[in-house]
């Protein structure tokens, strides 16, 4: 296995201020990518500003790296544009978009403010949405682009608590499925990282010994893979204290109720059948769930 290298290549990576961005901004430009540390420098629920991504831009080059540092925040397309803009100024090019910035505003769905179900769908999804539509055309013309998308077990699980997180980070998988469709021919490849590490967002949820575990540069180890080469394309990968894991998402065959017996009683009655994952898929676009389905309604009725 050759080493993994970025040298001229260059990544931006949002909400690199802190914690896990921190980490992947640091990991990558070790391995020779020059890096924009992007962060607005808020405090966990994204209120305020800071300095942070101009501290971890000086971390990098006293290192001996190369880094430029940007205040935009993620989700305003002027201040996107702009950092774009700095990157392609400073570098000419964008080969890598690591979308790592992220806020919390948990509470119980039943007293949840609709604001705060919005900020944090804001920032995770849309912060996601507005970076790689600045970086897009960019890579389609270099006919190169790597693109992470960071998600979480709260969004492919559930979390008591964080239904606007979940709901962001869910949605982050469904923009990953598309753009990997549309990015194949370009050689853009869309991943989502799945972390769990000691950081802010989670400092007091787990004991210090375990927290120990679980620093942030074990998950930058699997992020510094994704974004690769000859990285994959559509994968969530899971990282965490030095485990690594994918999830997937697949449809059971199912069954076919005709005309006769399409009633609700049967659904009920068949929901085992449903639910069966013996004969299961792992579908590469949504088209192939209607081909199934339609496969099965012509063979009973006898339509070619
Ligand atoms: P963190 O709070 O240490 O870092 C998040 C960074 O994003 C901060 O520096 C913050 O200033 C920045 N940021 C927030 N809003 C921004 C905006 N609008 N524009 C630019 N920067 C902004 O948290 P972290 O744990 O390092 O989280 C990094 C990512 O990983 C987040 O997307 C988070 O949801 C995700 N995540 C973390 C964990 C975990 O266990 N720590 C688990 C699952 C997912």
């Amino acid at each position: 296995m050759s080493e993994i290298r970025y040298d001229g290549r260059v990544a931006i990576v949002t909400g690199a201020g802190l914690g896990l961005g921190r980490c992947h901004a640091m990991a990558l430009a070790a391995r020779g990518a020059r890096v924009v540390v992007n962060d607005l420098g808020g405090s966990v629920d994204g209120t305020g500003t800071g300095s942070a991504a101009e501290d971890v831009a000086n971390e990098i080059r006293a290192a001996g790296g190369e880094a430029i540092s940007h205040t935009a925040n993620v989700t305003r397309a002027d201040e996107v544009a702009d950092m774009v803009k700095q990157a392609m100024d400073s570098w000419g090019r964008v080969d890598v978009l690591v979308n790592n910035a992220g806020i919390l505003r948990d509470k119980s769905f039943a007293k949840m403010d609709i604001a705060d179900f919005q900020a944090v769908v804001d920032v995770h999804l849309m912060g996601s949405v507005v970076c790689t539509k600045a970086v897009w055309d960019i890579m389609r013309e270099q006919n190169y682009g790597r693109i992470a998308m960071t998600s979480s077990s709260s969004g492919l699980y559930g979390n008591f608590g964080q239904s606007n997180y979940g709901a962001a980070k869910m949605a982050v998988v469904g923009f990953m499925n598309t753009l990997h469709l549309e990015g194949q021919k370009y050689d853009i490849r869309v991943n989502c990282l799945a972390p769990t590490a000691a950081t802010r967002m989670t400092e007091g949820l787990l004991p210090p010994a375990a927290l120990d575990l679980m620093k942030p540069e074990t998950v930058s180890t699997g992020l510094v893979y994704l974004v690769s080469e000859d990285g994959p394309s559509r994968t969530i990968l899971c990282a965490g204290a030095g485990g690594f894991a994918a999830t997937k998402i697949y449809e059971t065959d199912g069954i076919y109720l005709p005309p006769e017996e399409l009633t609700p009683e049967n659904v009920a009655a068949q929901f085992d059948a449903i639910k069966d994952p013996a004969a299961q898929k792992e579908f590469q676009a949504g088209g192939e769930q209607t081909i199934k389905f339609l496969t099965k309604a012509a063979a009973h009725h006898g339509v070619k």
